[in-house]
């Protein structure tokens, strides 16, 4: 609440060692080789839990890889959550095929389980599941209905790098995960994405849509390779299969070895400010923060984490109007959610191929357009649910006034209508 306060939210934390890893890159003209970006495509896997990891020039790069490694195409139907950035489904208009948004549920605000299944058609190839503002995804019920109906399921780890799931880390969940690390998130490392899977086949799809001069040769494991590899060796050889290029600059990847090797301690002082603070704020009736709780779970780095309002706990008061009041006392925290994709012109009317028809009808697609009032949990996110504070440090004495603000607000709400 003082400026003195900077210091506790102020989010990367950067030290010399990592102005000194980028300054080597710089110094050798390295920014366009990948040498680092592989080391640390091999330590971030190694962490992650996973076979392969890729690094990529953004999270919405990495995102149109995985969707084409799942081999998402023209005419094809993906399910995905309304409430999540764009990024997360937005690559699968551009392959020309169509998104059939599923709510989400309100304990975890991930996609609902209960709501997917029905919305499987002949057409659909994947469930995209996106571990929301750091809170892992249902993945014990998601991935035995991917499983039972033969659907790719990936996975939008944007938010939750290093969140905990049941004793396993998120970005493992899915067939392929994908990941931004740009400068806001909560691994920041300037404009970045990543990519992880278990699945050889998908790492090397992955390469072949947006990298070239990686491994020297074709895939192998490409069924598109493949065809041609019976007369022809080298098929495709030196060119990117996507016509783009999504390498990871150097200067990115130097950084994020730096900040990896930080991580793990950095996000387990976060996760203690953090339950810290939402113990004390939950005594307070009508605030629920969205968090995992037992030994083995965690929110990881705590992106963006919400909390749950109701406004009848508070003689009515809506949320906006609740924070205005802890604005007011010097708490700044955000209301709302991401704006529900399902409403978007995009998903409505966009004509990406001049077809003269929208690109989510234009090969065969179900109409699954859907309007205002189809997805209850989804539409009425924005008004149920405010940013927490982000505590980078456990300092119960800087803390506590935090705390203190919200207990004097919540006692005074009814001034306040
Ligand atoms: C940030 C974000 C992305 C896109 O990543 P960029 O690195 O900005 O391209 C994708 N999905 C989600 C959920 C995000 O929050």
């Amino acid at each position: 609440m003082t400026s003195v306060d900077g210091e506790l939210f102020l989010w990367p934390i950067i030290t010399d060692e990592d102005l000194a890893a980028i300054e080597e890159v710089v110094r050798n003209r390295a920014m366009s080789r990948s040498d680092i970006t592989k080391q640390f495509e091999q330590e971030y896997a190694d962490w992650n839990g996973v076979k392969y990891a890729l690094g990529t020039c953004n999270g919405t790069a990495a995102l149109a890889e995985a969707f084409w490694a799942c081999g998402i195409g023209a005419g094809d139907e993906v399910i995905a959550p309304s409430l999540t950035y764009w990024a997360s489904v937005a690559p699968a208009v551009s392959f020309g095929a169509s998104v059939n948004f599923a709510d989400v549920e309100t304990e975890t605000y991930c996609i609902d389980p209960d709501d997917i299944e029905h919305r499987i058609s002949p057409r659909t190839k994947a469930i995209v599941a996106v571990n929301y503002s750091s809170m892992p995804a249902d993945w014990d019920r998601i991935l035995p209905i991917a499983r039972k109906h033969n659907l790719y399921v990936i996975e939008d780890n944007s938010h939750a790098h290093g969140s905990m799931y049941k004793g396993r880390m998120c970005g493992s969940f899915g067939d392929v995960a994908a990941a931004s690390m740009m400068t806001g998130k909560s691994f920041a490392v300037g404009e970045a994405g990543i990519l992880t899977t278990n699945d050889r086949v998908l790492y090397e799809r992955c390469i072949a849509f947006g990298h070239y001069e990686r491994t020297g040769l074709p895939s192998l494991y490409n069924p598109a390779d493949a065809q041609v590899h019976q007369g022809d060796l080298t098929p495709f050889s030196g060119l990117p299969m996507g016509g783009v290029k999504h390498r990871m600059n150097q200067t990115c990847s130097a950084m994020a070895r730096v900040q990896l090797k930080h991580y793990p301690a950095r996000i387990a002082e976060i996760q203690k400010a953090m339950n810290y603070f939402c113990d004390a704020i939950e005594t307070i009736p009508g605030l629920r923060a969205i968090r995992m709780t037992g030994e083995d779970s965690g929110n990881g780095g705590w992106y963006v984490a919400k909390c749950a309002y109701d406004s009848a706990a508070f003689c009515g008061v809506s949320c906006v109007e609740f924070c205005e009041a802890l604005a007011a006392e010097g708490v700044h925290v955000r209301a709302g959610a991401n704006n529900p994709l399902h409403l978007h012109n995009f998903f409505h009317k966009l004509d990406l191929f001049q077809q003269g028809k929208p690109t989510v009808l234009a090969f065969g697609q179900c109409d699954t357009r859907q309007g205002t009032g189809t997805l209850p949990v989804t539409e009425k996110a924005s008004e149920k649910l405010f940013n927490l504070p982000w505590f980078k440090h456990f300092e119960p004495t800087k803390i506590d006034p935090y705390i203190e603000v919200f207990r004097k607000i919540a006692a005074n709400v009814s001034e306040l209508k």
